[in-house]
């Protein structure tokens, strides 16, 4: 990279994050535009390549599973990729001794138009390893520094590298994380609070298949979940995320392995046989927080930098990779109309484009976990009344799947499976 990160009198993009938003970005726009935009992605973790995600593992919806098709993506991480076929949804207490199912969402036909699986488990490391390549490939370039600092200008914006560069760009793209420093240094204000909630994730090992069936046990503490991996080594896998008050977390974690698989076990049950540690456990904590605006002059939040939600539904990764499908879908239009791709109004579109259903979604997971994360009888009566009637109808669970909005004409093309 150079002194500008443009070529003279091309139009050029910053991303300052390459977390699977940011590249997905990055990727898209390169893809749809080639000569017409240069794009750089900059971020101080690239200098540990993919292996920094090892360990986790996104529900990745059909919206964004059918964006990293259309990108030419899937067939790379489709062999780390296992389809949530059916998902069984339990709200019981801890001891209880039987755990009554009250929503699935079996693989039917009625859960995604195209009668695909609604979501796949897919593994971060294989899936960013994937988007490192294509985006080499592409001709993206790659700076292992972070933006310590931008300022805009009337038709650019000046950034400063973490390694004392200094650079102009069209516009910079803030895909830096929940606590962006770029998001703070524009003055964006931010509406949030932490949970008193943490989140562990961890990959077990189980002596049986799990034949592609997730779980989500509502328990007074908090979800457990078990989604399911491919098999690795003759191994059956499933990933765990595990929600519970923070305060009790360093106990659960603290002792020896041993203790922290029975604590496991206890959730998880034995139905597929024994279990074993294969990964983590490691816990992060949760919180809400949506900015007040996903953007500022010459500059556009994306990902955990514009909203960041609860695990509970597995949406907060889908949410940033609409927000990348629905800002190089305006930034394209701005580019073949011979227009400038970081002007205030292609800005607005964006904002235009994600703020609704950004705003829907996080406040329905927000509810969700205040809803479930309660052992008030009375609550609970009236949360089982509710799931049991999302069971009898299809409509309701395709919104909870989150397939309703991505059938939607309004949805960005690519989460449609078309190109820009
Ligand atoms: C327990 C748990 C389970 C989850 N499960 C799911 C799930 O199943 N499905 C789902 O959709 N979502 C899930 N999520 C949400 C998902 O993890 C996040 O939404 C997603 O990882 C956000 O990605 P991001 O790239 O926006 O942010 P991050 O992953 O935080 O990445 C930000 C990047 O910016 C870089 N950076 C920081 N500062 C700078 C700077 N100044 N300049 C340049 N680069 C910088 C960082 O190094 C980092 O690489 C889960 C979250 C939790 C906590």
């Amino acid at each position: 990279m150079n002194g500008s990160a443009s070529r003279a009198g091309s139009r050029n993009l910053l991303v300052a994050g390459a977390g699977i938003p940011g590249l997905t970005l990055a990727l898209a726009l390169k893809r749809a535009n080639r000569e017409a935009i240069d794009v750089t992605v900059c971020d101080p973790g690239l200098s540990a390549g993919a292996a920094r995600h090892r360990g986790r593992a996104f529900a990745v919806a059909a919206g964004p599973r059918r964006m990293f098709e259309q990108l030419g993506l899937w067939e790379m991480i489709a062999p780390a990729a296992e389809a949530i076929r059916d998902m069984a949804i339990t709200d019981s207490r801890l001891a209880d001794p039987v755990r009554p199912t009250f929503l699935t969402f079996a693989q039917d036909g009625e859960t995604t138009p195209d009668g695909a699986p609604f979501a796949h488990m897919v593994e971060a490391e294989p899936l960013v390893e994937a988007l490192l390549a294509a985006s080499r490939e592409a001709g993206i370039g790659f700076a292992a520094t972070g933006i310590s600092a931008a300022s805009p200008e009337r038709d650019r914006i000046r950034v400063r590298l973490g390694d004392g560069r200094e650079l102009t760009a069209s516009l910079v793209v803030a895909a830096d994380g929940a606590r962006s420093r770029l998001r703070e240094a524009a003055g964006i204000g931010w509406v949030g609070w932490s949970y008193p909630q943490s989140g562990i994730v961890a990959t077990i090992a189980h002596e049986r298949e799990h034949e592609g069936r997730a779980y989500e046990h509502f328990l007074p503490s908090g979800p457990f979940a078990t989604l399911p991996l491919t098999d690795r080594d003759g191994r059956h896998r499933s990933s765990i995320v595990w929600t519970e008050r923070q305060a009790d977390v360093a106990a659960l974690l603290g002792g020896e392995p041993e203790d922290v698989l029975a604590e496991i076990e206890r959730r998880f049950g034995l139905k597929l046989g024994r279990l074993a540690l294969e990964d983590g456990p490691s816990a992060h904590p949760l919180s809400f927080g949506i900015a007040r605006a996903f953007r500022a002059d010459r500059l556009a939040l994306l990902g955990d930098a514009a909203h960041v939600i609860h695990p509970v539904a597995g949406q907060g990764l889908n949410l940033g990779l609409a927000g990348a499908a629905a800002l190089a879908e305006v930034m394209t239009e701005a580019l073949r109309l011979g227009t400038d791709p970081g002007a205030p109004e292609v800005l607005r579109a964006y904002e235009r484009a994600r703020r609704f259903d950004t705003v829907a979604m996080a406040a329905a997971t927000d509810g969700l976990n205040r809803l479930f994360s309660n052992d008030a009888l009375p609550v609970r009566l009236a949360r089982d009344f509710g799931l049991g009637l999302v069971e009898r109808m299809p409509g309701l669970k395709r919104f909870f799947i989150g397939e309703a909005s991505a059938a939607r004409g309004s949805q960005p093309r690519l989460l449609r499976g078309e190109a820009l």
